[in-house]
């Protein structure tokens, strides 16, 4: 160092992977080595939603293959641009769910927090791929007003965390966010819904599990992985290290066309999981959001598979099959 300067401090190495992540959808398609064919109409579909993937998820894509289940989640398709009978911009009805700002309230005894618009990856059948972040997302401004309805409410006991993803946030933020919380004498539990340890490992460090550990609040978090090729060798450490920790860890699938609909796929995610110390906990129809018709899969198709897996698997290996239905107390159960 040459004397009298001031080191500059480098972000965490998660944040640097977070701001490599590949967003032009020429370059996607070149390192996988694709047909250039699929540029047009990927930038096209990218202008509704645009493509976000970290570089290390896309290291587990194989290449040359365009039907690869992991290239599925994230490649911006024209098929997106088709319209649908039955499938809307909000079609679990968020909006009307939305009591503060960033505050969605459906079930009893817990609410749900957009913490953040952002997140690590753009998954293409996310049910929130119109959500309106800019306006809800109390991050923009301050989360007073989320944390004033929650204290008002001594009935709500648990606190998602959700998004966008909330593990794209600081270890600062999330820590701030926590702590008061955690002020709220009837809050007991914070549950982090993420993808980030699946999609972006590197982001599970010794200072967040020191933080989720660190509170008087019960932590669960639950991630989201939808094909066993999600779970490389980082990716598993990862796992393990937050489960280590002892946090509660449980992981919700979205059932896809194309990506992880047959019970083989579903089995050996199960297993994965399950190893790397997650236990599977739902798995979701598809929310019939705009844009996404492509992945649907109908509900006796979705059944015979779940009763396949169950045929197969040990009971706490198989994920409950839900799907979510506006105004409802609860998630339906469906298989
Ligand atoms: S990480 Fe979650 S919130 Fe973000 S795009 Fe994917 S499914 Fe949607």
């Amino acid at each position: 160092m040459i004397p009298g300067t001031i080191p500059l401090r480098q972000p965490p190495s998660w944040q640097r992977e977070l701001a490599r992540a590949i967003t032009d959808p020429a370059e996607l398609i070149r390192i996988l080595e694709l047909d250039p064919a699929l540029i047009p109409p990927a930038r096209r579909a990218a202008r509704r939603f645009g493509l976000r993937v970290p570089r290390g998820y896309v290291a587990r894509m194989r290449v040359g293959d365009p039907d690869d289940p992991l290239l599925r989640q994230v490649l911006p398709l024209a098929l997106e641009e088709l319209p649908a009978a039955g499938f809307a911009r909000d079609p679990v009805g968020d909006l009307a769910a939305m009591t503060a700002a960033g505050v969605l309230h459906k079930y009893h005894g817990r609410v749900l927090l957009t913490a953040t618009g952002a997140c690590a990856v753009h998954c293409r059948y996310c049910f929130r791929r119109h959500f309106p972040y800019a306006a809800a997302n109390p991050a923009v401004g301050s989360w007073r007003p989320a944390l004033e309805y929650v204290a008002a409410d001594p009935s709500i006991h648990e606190v998602i965390l959700s998004g966008g993803d909330p593990l794209t946030l600081s270890d600062d933020k999330l820590a701030g966010l926590i702590d008061a919380l955690a002020e709220l004498p009837h809050v007991r539990r914070v549950r982090v819904h993420t993808r980030l340890p699946i999609v972006l490992p590197e982001r599970v460090t010794p200072e967040l599990c020191a933080l989720l550990t660190g509170t008087r609040l019960q932590s669960v978090v639950v991630v989201h992985a939808n094909h066993p090729a999600e779970i490389d060798a980082r990716t598993f450490d990862a796992l393990q290290c937050l489960r280590r920790t002892g946090v509660a860890l449980l992981n919700q699938s979205v059932l896809l066309r194309g990506v992880n609909d047959d019970a083989d796929t579903l089995c050996r995610l199960s297993e994965s999981l399950f190893a790397a110390g997650v236990l599977p906990y739902y798995l979701h129809l598809l929310d019939r959001v705009d844009g996404a018709a492509h992945f649907d899969i109908d509900e006796p198709t979705a059944r015979r598979l779940w009763r396949r897996m169950s045929a197969r698997l040990p009971g706490y290996l198989v994920p409950r099959l839900v799907r979510e239905e506006e105004g409802r107390p609860a998630k339906t159960i469906v298989g």
